[in-house]
């Protein structure tokens, strides 16, 4: 058993980390980023034996699923030997109990050709990869960068591993807006679940993302209309709930921060690439790992901080989104993931 789990001063139990491994893209989604962005000065993030301490303190107080993240995850020099560190905590040894139970991670899926395999190999059973549209030309437009083929062929080279891939997709007014129905056939056609997600206020980006906000309360009635969707009891231990599509066989998840807050189940702290755990996505409560980590007594002043978090953590989170205000957070999501 955990030596002491992490419970909040709500009552919430926290067993899901969502660990940042860099702040860095090969990508600069509009929604997510500036043209531009200022990144963590690289000697301040945590080097990969940190990151793995880390996460062996969240798994010794009762974390029992990891999700890596960023940033893109696979941009990170030799983050596969991360990967592999955590892979083996996924078997516990004999009459040992607890531990790790799920190891994942999202990606935008431009490395996947080259690192499926070996995620597979170190244990990893699931994968998020974000896909937006299949329109090349929208593609280049909302990532600013041409890549949907190498994304395409990334998912199929995680199918043919043996991974299961679930798409994310960000609903976007006038952009991908009328493609949804299309994405999801696809996604559902190649045997891949699919996963509506709301924009949300977080950093600067260049244009207003209120202009392209798109309530999945909207979306949901459009696909309705099309197709039988039946409430579907699965869980991934993150905040989508699920729709089964009666024609299509598939799944689609709804993750609606915005319409539909989800905070009152919720499981998760996030940390960043330096050692910043963020309590709330939507929150600016935090404590510093590092520090913790590089003190005298790593394990004590870790211990604390964790209290700390569970202590801070808040109830929900604020987010809003409306015409020509400011970001909720100055955060941008890339520095403590999706
Ligand atoms: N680079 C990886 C990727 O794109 O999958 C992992 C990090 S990315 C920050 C994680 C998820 O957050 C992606 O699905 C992305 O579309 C989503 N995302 C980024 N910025 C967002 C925003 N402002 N609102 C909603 N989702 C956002
Ligand atoms: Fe990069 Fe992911 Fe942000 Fe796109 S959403 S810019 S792929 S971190």
């Amino acid at each position: 058993m955990p030596s002491a789990p992490l419970l909040d001063s709500f009552g919430r139990g926290i067993t899901y980390l969502r660990l940042s491994v860099t702040d860095r893209c090969d990508l600069r989604c509009t929604y997510c980023m500036a043209e531009r962005m200022a990144f963590l000065p690289r000697s301040e993030v945590l080097s990969l034996e940190e990151l793995h301490r880390l996460a062996l303190a969240f798994i010794e107080r009762g974390v029992t699923k990891i999700r890596l993240t960023g940033g893109e995850p696979l941009v990170r020099r030799d983050v596969i030997d991360l990967v592999r560190a955590l892979g083996r905590r996924l078997e516990p040894a004999e009459g040992q109990q607890g531990g790790l139970e799920e190891l994942t991670l999202t990606t935008n899926g431009t490395r996947l050709t080259e690192f499926a395999d070996d995620l597979a190999a170190a244990g990893v059973r699931r994968i998020n990869v974000s896909l937006d549209t299949l329109d090349r030309a929208l593609f280049a437009r909302l990532a600013r960068r041409d890549r949907l083929p190498q994304v395409l062929e990334g998912i199929a080279a995680a199918k043919a591993a043996g991974l299961a891939v679930k798409l994310n997709t960000v609903a976007l007014k006038g952009l991908n807006e009328h493609e949804i129905p299309a994405l999801v056939e696809w996604a559902h056609g190649h045997g891949h679940d699919l996963t509506l997600i709301e924009v949300m206020p977080l950093g600067e980006v260049e244009g207003d993302r209120a202009d392209h906000y798109l309530p999945l309360t909207v979306v949901r009635e459009r696909l309705a209309a099309r197709w039988t969707l039946i409430e579907s009891g699965h869980r991934t231990g993150g905040p989508a709930s699920y729709f089964e599509v009666a024609e299509t066989g598939g799944r689609i998840g709804f993750i609606t921060p915005l319409t539909g807050n989800f905070c009152a189940t919720c499981n998760r702290v996030r940390v960043t690439a330096t050692g910043e755990l963020y309590t709330c996505l939507g929150g600016t409560e935090k404590v510093d790992l590092r520090a913790a980590l590089r003190s005298d007594e790593p394990e004590a002043a870790l211990a604390a901080a964790l209290d700390e978090a569970m202590r801070i953590k808040p109830e929900r989170h604020h987010f809003r989104i409306a015409p020509g205000a400011a970001p909720a957070l100055r955060r941008h999501m890339s520095l403590t993931g999706g």
